[in-house]
């Protein structure tokens, strides 16, 4: 048993954010002035790419035993989305290593492993090429190819590939069977120093957000490859998928980082624009709309660290609760953005200007979340072949210790990682249990009917829905994906309730109250019955939004109150 605890995760987080420095202020490479400065010039954030190197922030995509920091994923988690506060760009253009060597650490061959840990702790970046632009999210008809007996030898073009021209290797998926099917397919690795002569990249692709990040490609021609494929041959889409569900996780915490620094921006505004002789803090939609983004950040939160936790305590169980994480939470946060933008007017779309107009780079940075790794609609089509699990009862599977975040974590075991759910804890099951502990919790009040509100919400879905047969995307009709997004919402909602009662009180350094959880489950809800309890926790999130806007410190439910940040 390795530890895992809430300190490890507000550790990591409150770590880098002291490093970092306050983005609103100056203009070094870690603040908003030079984040938009580069999207302007489409250029990479070489600088703070450097400097994270120098803080050493590559230890952590690479596991302890091969000589890394990574222990636990709480932990990575929480780092990323430190980065992502500052910048999108930088986020994703330095953590793409993870994507491209996770296949790597996850899958067998220990020699790989050993050797591109060596090349990620001395700060080279790694990248992962799946997709072609012929064939886009369907694997399956990856053109990409490595034929014959032991195939050291590959050819075809990859396209959209972040850091394809800044990387020193990649992990890419060819084809090694000419008929393909499931096991037509192996991940390769290739050393771009040894393949020298037999690739070309791509130009730079010019993006709508993300502007400086490398977004470009690479043909490989009959070029060199490691003989023995990332999880053996025929491997790579198993290897793949097994990845998918790590890296869905983490981008569910970049995206947690925008949305609190969008959050942030929109306060410091709404508490300085005086208009009419008050602020605009005063006035009711404005502060609504605060309060209840403040809570769906802190909401989506709990359910990114209680998602990290998930591939430790329950990897069996990680199919599907990445796909959950990788669908609401970045289009929660979308929507949070644009809730945001209505309070800021006018400046939510000046390329200048308040906090140096860095509002508009995150609306169209975060755009990308729900579209890499698996878009919105692959997740959905996971969501729905999980349906009939995710909704029966009883549940018996458990989630360990997954929500309780002050509890200590096993170890990441990559092989229970599984293709196949056998069972699930569902929603209704964490609800359940959330209400039955809820009586003594802080706010418990205002949270109750909401709970009971959510377990209907979820019984009445699964008397409506049918199971739903899918084979292919052409399957998922309509229907099916709107079930898919409630189950998804409604799971997601369910697990931000379970980080509540199991860790609010028992956890040092989690938020005490309930709060923020009571106004999240009246947004999910659609609550609109006024109520005093809803009130009162309303209050209690916005003083600490505020709080947390006039000190530079993190917004998280991670905090104790005692953080403070001096400059
Ligand atoms: C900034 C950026 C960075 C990227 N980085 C990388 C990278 O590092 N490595 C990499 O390999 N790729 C990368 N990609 C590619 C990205 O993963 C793909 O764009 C994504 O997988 C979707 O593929 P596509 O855009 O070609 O859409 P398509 O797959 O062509 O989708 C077209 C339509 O079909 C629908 N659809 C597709 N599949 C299903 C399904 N199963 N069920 C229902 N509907 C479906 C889609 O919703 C959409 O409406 C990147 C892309 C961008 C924009």
């Amino acid at each position: 048993v390795s530890l895992g605890t809430v300190t490890r995760a507000r550790r990591g987080l409150l770590w880098l954010d002291e490093r970092l420095g306050n983005p609103m202020r100056g203009d070094g490479p870690f603040t908003f002035r030079r984040a938009v400065a580069l999207d302007e010039s489409e250029e990479f954030p070489a600088e703070a790419a450097s400097e994270l190197d120098r803080l050493g922030l590559p230890r952590y995509y690479v596991p302890v035993s091969l000589g890394g920091e990574l222990r636990g994923f709480d932990e990575l988690a929480s780092l990323l989305r430190a980065v992502a506060r500052y910048d999108l760009t930088v986020a994703i253009g330095h953590g793409k290593t993870l994507l491209g060597t996770q296949p790597i650490f996850i899958a067998d061959d220990d020699s790989l492993k050993v050797r591109v840990a060596g090349r990620v702790l001395a700060g080279e970046a790694i990248a992962l090429a799946l997709t072609e632009r012929e064939n886009g999210s369907d694997l399956l008809a990856t053109a990409t190819a490595a034929v014959g007996q032991a195939p050291t030898r590959i050819s075809g073009e990859k396209w959209l590939i972040n850091n394809a021209r800044r990387c020193t290797g990649l992990s890419v998926l060819a084809r090694t069977r000419p008929t393909g099917g499931p096991r037509g397919f192996s991940l390769l690795w290739v050393n771009k120093g040894e393949a020298e002569g037999a690739f070309d990249l791509l130009p730079k692709s010019r993006t709508h957000g993300i502007r400086g990040a490398d977004i470009s490609g690479i043909r490989f021609r009959d070029a060199p490859c490691s003989a023995s494929p990332i999880g053996g041959e025929g491997g790579g889409l198993e290897v793949v998928l097994r990845t998918f569900m790590v890296t869905r996780t983490l981008v569910a915490s970049a995206a947690v980082g925008a949305g609190e620094s969008a959050l942030r921006i929109a306060v410091i505004f709404a508490r300085s624009r005086t208009l009419y002789g008050r602020t605009v803090l005063d006035i009711p939609h404005a502060h609504d709309a605060l309060c209840s983004a403040g809570a769906a950040v802190l909401a989506c939160e709990a359910i990114a660290l209680a998602g990290a936790r998930i591939l430790h305590a329950a990897p069996e169980q990680a199919l599907f609760w990445s796909a959950v994480l990788k669908f609401y939470i970045p289009v929660t946060i979308e929507a949070v953005v644009r809730e945001l933008a209505v309070v800021l007017g006018a400046r939510h779309y000046l390329r200048d200007d308040h906090a140096a107009g860095m509002f508009q780079k995150i609306v169209r940075d975060v755009a990308i979340l729900s579209v890499f790794d698996g878009s919105t609609m692959v997740n959905l089509s996971t969501v729905a072949r999980h349906l009939a699990a995710a909704l029966a009862t009883p549940s018996v599977a458990s989630l360990g210790a997954s929500a309780a975040l002050g509890e200590p974590l096993p170890a990441f075991d990559p092989g229970r990682l599984s293709l196949v759910t056998r069972s699930l804890t569902g929603p209704a099951a964490l609800v359940r249990k959330s209400l039955a502990h809820s009586r003594e919790l802080p706010s418990a009040e205002a949270v109750r009917p909401l709970l009971e509100r959510l377990l209907a919400r979820i019984e009445h879905l699964r008397a409506a829905e049918g199971v739903v047969a899918l084979r292919s995307a052409f399957d998922m009709t309509s229907g099916a994906t709107a079930a898919a997004a409630d189950c998804a919402r409604l799971a997601a909602a369910a697990l931000a309730a379970a980080v509540w009662s199991e860790s609010c009180e028992t956890s040092r350094g989690v938020r005490p109250s309930g709060d923020w959880l009571a106004v999240f489950l009246a947004r999910e809800l659609g609550e609109t019955e006024p109520a005093l309890a809803l009130d009162a926790c309303r209050v209690s999130v916005l003083t600490s939004l505020l709080r947390a806007a006039e000190s530079g410190s993190p917004f998280s439910l991670c905090e104790d109150g005692t953080t403070r940040r001096a400059s």
